[in-house]
């Protein structure tokens, strides 16, 4: 069923069966960014500690609205936007990431393309300071989407990326948070109370899509647990035809879900729905008025409200939640609709467009409305 009120017309062509136009370019642009969500809120965190996880999103938010403001590409924006937060140890990945049960910092990562749906990821690398590159790597210059631990180290070898000793990534707060959950028979939540996984989403003035999203997982995770954020569909996917997602929570339960591509095909499902629905009444009405010429109205594409977005994203992380699962999302559609959904009690987040928004955010009631305006 469409869903009226967040239907724009886009392009009609009107006609008998006239082939589909190729889109117009839209001249916005649109990026989302996340570094975890969870249990977080103003009683946890000091006015200072606050503000330092807010000048570290912003820095993310400017380097990669910074490019998409100058035409760059949304490939070129995300990892713009994750790499200072890989290199801030505020944030579960990269530097700063999380213990395993056995004290290493294993890292994952993952990249999607939404031109082609070309995608990269690398799980359980000890070595990399920046596994986003990483991921984009095997993207561009592997055969293969997937890559682990020695492997993925030998191959980021092989491209010329230089050895990190694993200390680098080593942070005292982490390394306690491991202690403590050892020394207490804690879960990974008790100790966390939040995931620090960063991510960003982003739509380019070419039209294009991009998701990436880059962890350490979670605290003293065992036997070679690998979670959601490396996993294309579960933590990260991006399709021009429909949105790019990055998500960040308990990863079982993101991968049950399929919590990325799930948004992503339910979001194309209803364009597609809309614009076909879109089409059957603008013909009927124009037969209507010309009963004597009977014609065709093709629409070439239709533009999606920002509360359809809102609303697929909070059904699929209301199923997490069935499940027992929570965590939050951020995605960007093709209208640059850029939008958060979590159910937990905040997330560090930020959007940017070019119609204006520009903010970061922490803490946040559950679900948040997207006051992003439609175009
Ligand atoms: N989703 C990540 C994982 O399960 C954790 C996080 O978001 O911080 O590994």
């Amino acid at each position: 069923m469409m869903r009226n009120l967040a239907l724009f017309f886009g392009s009609f062509l009107v006609g008998a069966l006239s082939p589909a136009m190729a889109q117009d370019a839209p001249e916005r642009w649109s990026i989302a960014i996340h570094g975890g969500a969870g249990t977080i809120s103003p009683d946890r965190m000091t006015e200072d500690q606050r503000a330092e996880y807010e000048a570290a999103l912003q820095e993310a938010l400017d380097a990669g609205a910074a490019i998409l403001a100058e035409g760059g590409s949304a490939m070129d924006a995300i990892q713009a936007a994750i790499l200072p937060m890989e290199d801030s140890p505020l944030f579960n990945a990269g530097k700063g990431a999380v213990f395993t049960w056995e004290g290493a910092n294993e890292l994952d990562a993952s990249i999607m393309d939404g031109r082609d749906r070309s995608a990269g990821a690398v799980t359980g690398v000890t070595t990399v300071k920046n596994p986003i590159l990483l991921a984009d790597k095997v993207r561009t210059d592997s055969p293969h989407v997937f890559l682990m631990g020695e492997g993925a180290e030998t191959f980021a070898m092989e491209q010329g990326f230089e050895v990190t000793p694993p200390e680098y990534f080593a942070t005292e707060r982490r390394r306690e948070a491991l202690e403590r959950m050892k020394a207490d028979a804690l879960s990974a939540m008790d100790v966390d109370h939040k995931f620090g996984t960063v991510g960003a989403v982003a739509l380019d003035m070419d039209g294009n899509l991009a998701a990436g999203t880059s962890t350490g997982g979670m605290t003293g995770k065992r036997w070679g647990r690998i979670g959601d954020a490396p996993v294309i569909g579960a933590g990260t996917y991006a399709d021009n035809r429909s949105c790019a997602v990055s998500a960040t929570g308990w990863g079982e339960y993101f991968i049950r879900v399929g919590v990325a591509q799930e948004i992503c095909t339910r979001l194309r499902i209803e364009r597609e729905s809309s614009r076909r629905e879109t089409e059957w009444e603008a013909s009927r009405a124009s037969n209507e008025s010309n009963p004597s010429n009977i014609t065709f109205v093709h629409v070439n594409s239709v533009q999606l409200g920002a509360e359809v977005g809102q609303d697929i994203a909070d059904e699929v992380m209301a199923e997490v939640a069935e499940l027992g699962g929570d965590g939050g999302v951020i995605l960007v559609t093709p209208e640059g609709h850029a939008i958060y959904s979590f159910n937990t009690t905040g997330m560090y987040r930020g959007r940017a467009t070019s119609e204006g928004v520009n903010e970061v955010a922490i803490f946040g009631e559950g679900v948040v409305e997207s006051d992003t305006p439609d175009h």
